[in-house]
């Protein structure tokens, strides 16, 4: 299907669920880190770039308080009042688009004296597969609400409306990079952000002039961001930082390194040096794209899955030899991306050999006894946007 085709898709679907049309369809994107993993909750620098991939919500208004959530994701109805709606009584993925509504009334709207919605949600973003479907549910949501709500929310407000559903709604203790990217993204183009100023600036990928283009390897090994690894190396982040005597490893540079080295645990250390790295890889992409462009970024992302894999201990197998595999087949830079544990790796490739990594990664899986993986090619796209 075609992204108009998901659009009429999605408005069609509304009317047969609620009976009457919808008052529009937005959309948002998924969105692939290209670098700067598990930096964004330690107020260091990311860069993603949303995806095109996307998850479409049509919404209508009305007239009384109560919102209602239906997706071609689940059978479910969901139904609440929108004065009573907290994270206490979401659960499930509606918690998702309802916990945008919950986070606009933490943000000053008043939810008793809105007008109610019907929102019907559809995506092409896999699930689960660290392309940020959760963002784009979210982003969608909420750029729908600001405008038929007229709240008129700057979109890095909005960012931080659907963090706070994910944190508080969800309870998953995410960061800001999802949101952004889905929100601020442009064709062509990586979102740098700043997660402590929260300032981003758009960096020109050029992957096409290059002759570039960015294979998604999906391990279909599942991840999930509510539990153990991910809040465990938060919570390691944090302690580093503290003794460190800093707000947060942002304030650490990689000339800070062999202090650190000796005032924690050797397994707090090597978490702390991927974060103070990573930033610095970060930097380095940024500044290699703008002088050099996209040619001169793979061994940067080489370095990065490195850091992952043996600091960060985030990496599985199945995406170890996705990166081998992808590297070996002629990829000129590869790295797992998103919060880790499974999900999918990035391979920044020629576009003649796109082809030969696709076959070459399948092979390894198969030859491994690994579950065959999802391999595709994903292009740097526009954010969050109204579509009909
Ligand atoms: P990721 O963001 O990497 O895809 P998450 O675990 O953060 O993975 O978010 C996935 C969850 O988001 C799903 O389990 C589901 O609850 C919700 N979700 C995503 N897309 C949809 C959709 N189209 N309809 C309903 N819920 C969705
Ligand atoms: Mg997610």
């Amino acid at each position: 299907m075609t992204h108009d085709d998901f659009t009429s898709q999605a408005a069609a679907d509304f009317l047969d669920r609620f009976g009457r049309a919808a008052d529009g369809v937005w959309s948002a994107p998924g969105r692939v880190n290209l670098i700067g993993e598990h930096t964004d909750y330690n107020e260091g620098f990311v860069l993603p770039f949303a995806i095109d991939r996307r998850t479409w919500a049509a919404v209508g208004l009305r007239d009384d308080n109560t919102a209602r959530v239906t997706s071609t994701f689940s059978e479910d109805e969901v139904e609440v009042e929108l004065a009573q709606v907290s994270p206490e009584i979401l659960d499930g993925w509606s918690a998702y688009p309802l916990g945008i509504a919950w986070a606009l009334g933490e943000n000053g709207i008043d939810l008793a004296g809105q007008a109610g919605f019907d929102v019907h949600i559809s995506s092409d973003v896999p699930v689960g597969a660290g392309l940020s479907s959760s963002a784009a549910i979210e982003c969608a949501v909420a750029i729908a609400l600001d405008e038929r709500w007229q709240l008129e929310l700057d979109r890095p407000t909005l960012a931080r409306v659907g963090q706070l559903a994910e944190n508080k709604a969800v309870g998953a203790p995410t960061g800001i990079m999802d949101q952004s990217a889905s929100l601020l993204g442009r064709r062509d183009s990586a979102v740098f952000l700043d997660c402590r100023s929260l300032r981003s600036e758009i960096v020109d990928l050029g992957f096409q002039a290059a002759g570039l283009e960015i294979v998604i390897i999906d391990t279909k090994v599942s991840h999930s961001h509510a539990t153990g690894g991910y809040a465990a190396r938060r919570a390691s982040c944090e302690a580093g930082a503290a003794a460190l005597g800093v707000e947060s490893l942002r304030d650490v540079g990689v000339a800070d390194l062999d202090r650190a080295r000796e005032v924690m645990d050797d397994e707090t250390f090597r978490r702390v040096r991927h974060v103070v790295t990573e930033n610095a890889r970060v930097l380095a992409t940024v500044r290699a794209l703008r002088e050099s462009g996209p040619l001169a970024i793979g061994e940067i992302l080489d370095a990065s899955h490195v850091s992952m894999r043996d600091d960060f201990e985030i990496s599985v197998p199945e995406l170890d030899l996705a990166v081998v595999a992808a590297r070996e087949a002629g990829a000129i830079g590869a790295r797992m991306t998103g919060g880790g544990f499974g999900g999918a790796a990035i391979a920044l490739t020629p576009s003649h050999l796109v082809a030969e990594v696709t076959s070459q990664v399948a092979a390894a899986f198969a030859e491994a006894g690994y579950t065959a993986p999802e391999i595709f090619t994903v292009k740097p796209s526009d954010g969050a946007k109204r579509e009909l």
